[in-house]
């Protein structure tokens, strides 16, 4: 891999949409641990039968878990010849700590932490308007990222669906998560973090976001 990036954010902060755009633009691969989890849990395996209970109810799952999906996926990655972008974790200090052991043994480190930072209103109103593909989990937005047809996945053609925990009660939970948990990791990456105001337009976040990966605008 060329450089590695973590996109970190609260639920519904934008962090995937920008993931996706930039897959879309760049030779880059996307490691979600969301789709991941989710993946686990549409496949009944053991894993995932383990973790569908709290990730439905909007809590973290144990970072144990997490590190037994990661772990196994870096080497591959370290291969590419790409820039790699990890959309949703680390999400703890506890991962965190765990990822820059693995990272220094591969003799990588992460180049930048970009910190998509949303109030709850915000994000309460974007997903609302949130429909992942059921096969594939690209993201849209109804409003601000709408399929070409309605409902239907421009890339592979499957239905739109509203995520089971994109309910606002669980959104709410979510976003708890993520100030106990997740936002003190905004310092844990002082060094190295960038922080992007997601209250700003669509087009003026992906502006930050591409240049930061050196790439430009691309509207
Ligand atoms: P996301 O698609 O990133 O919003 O993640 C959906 C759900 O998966 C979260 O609400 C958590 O339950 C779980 N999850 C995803 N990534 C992590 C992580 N790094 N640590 C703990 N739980 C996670």
């Amino acid at each position: 891999m060329k450089k590695l990036y973590v996109f970190l954010g609260p639920p519904g902060s934008g962090k995937g949409t920008q993931a996706q755009l930039l897959r879309d633009s760049l030779d880059c691969v996307v490691v979600s641990t969301g789709d991941l989890l989710r993946e686990e849990i549409k496949r009944a395996t053991v894993l995932g039968k383990k973790i569908q209970a709290v990730v439905e109810s909007g809590g973290l799952v144990p970072d144990e878990f997490l590190i037994a999906i990661v772990e196994p996926l870096l080497s591959g990655l370290n291969q590419k010849s790409g820039a790699v972008i990890f959309d949703g974790f680390p999400r703890t200090v506890g991962q965190a700590e765990q990822f820059d052991q693995l990272l220094t043994s591969l003799g990588r480190s992460i180049e930048h932490v970009l910190y998509f930072d949303a109030s709850l209103d915000l994000v309460l109103e974007r997903i609302n308007g949130r429909r992942i593909c059921s096969d594939c989990s690209r993201t849209y937005h109804v409003a601000y990222v709408p399929p070409k047809q309605a409902d239907v996945c421009d890339d592979c053609g499957h239905a739109l669906i509203v995520r089971d925990d994109d309910q606002a009660d669980v959104v709410r939970k979510r976003y708890q998560a993520y100030c106990e948990q997740t936002a003190i990791l905004r310092s844990y990456y002082a060094d190295r973090c960038v922080v992007i105001d997601t209250s700003r337009t669509l087009d003026s976040i992906t502006q930050m976001v591409q240049e930061t990966f050196g790439c430009g605008h691309r509207s």
